[in-house]
C-alpha cells in the first residue's frame, strides 16, 4: 500500500510524516528494518489498515443521470473505467467522487495492532 494512503491513520494516532521519516532514518542507521510496516508495528498500529481502522474497498460517484452509484474494486481502475475525473460524474460541485470503506477486520476498527 502506498504511503499516502496511511497518512490519515497516522494523524489519527498523533503521528506526523516527520515522525515516520525520523524513526525510519534512525532505524536505518542502526541497520534495523526501517520500512513503513515496521514503523506501524513498532508503534502498535495495525499494519493492514495503516492505523485507519478501515479499508478502502472501492468508490462511489454520481453518474450522468444523477444516480449515485458505488462499486468495489481497485480505485485506480474504477476511476478510469467510469471516467470519474470527468465532472459530469462528480458527486457535486466540490466533491468529485468518494471512497467506499469497510471496517478493518484485523483490528476491528481500532487502528491498533492486537499483539505485542
Ligand atoms: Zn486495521
Amino acid at each position: 500500500m502506498p504511503a499516502f494512503h496511511r497518512m490519515g491513520g497516522l494523524r489519527k494516532h498523533g503521528y506526523k510524516l516527520e515522525d515516520v521519516r525520523e524513526w525510519r532514518r534512525a532505524e536505518h542507521e542502526a541497520r534495523r528494518a526501517s520500512g513503513y510496516d515496521e514503523f506501524f508495528r513498532a508503534h502498535g498500529l495495525c499494519v493492514d489498515c495503516g492505523g485507519e481502522g478501515r479499508l478502502v474497498t472501492g468508490v462511489r460517484w454520481r453518474d450522468s443521470d444523477g444516480v449515485e452509484r458505488a462499486e468495489a474494486g481497485s480505485v485506480a481502475a474504477l476511476v478510469e473505467r467510469h471516467n470519474l475525473e470527468n465532472s459530469v460524474n462528480w458527486l457535486n460541485d466540490t466533491s468529485k467522487w468518494g471512497y467506499l470503506y469497510e471496517t478493518c477486520g484485523v483490528c476491528e476498527g481500532t487502528g491498533k495492532s492486537k499483539g505485542p
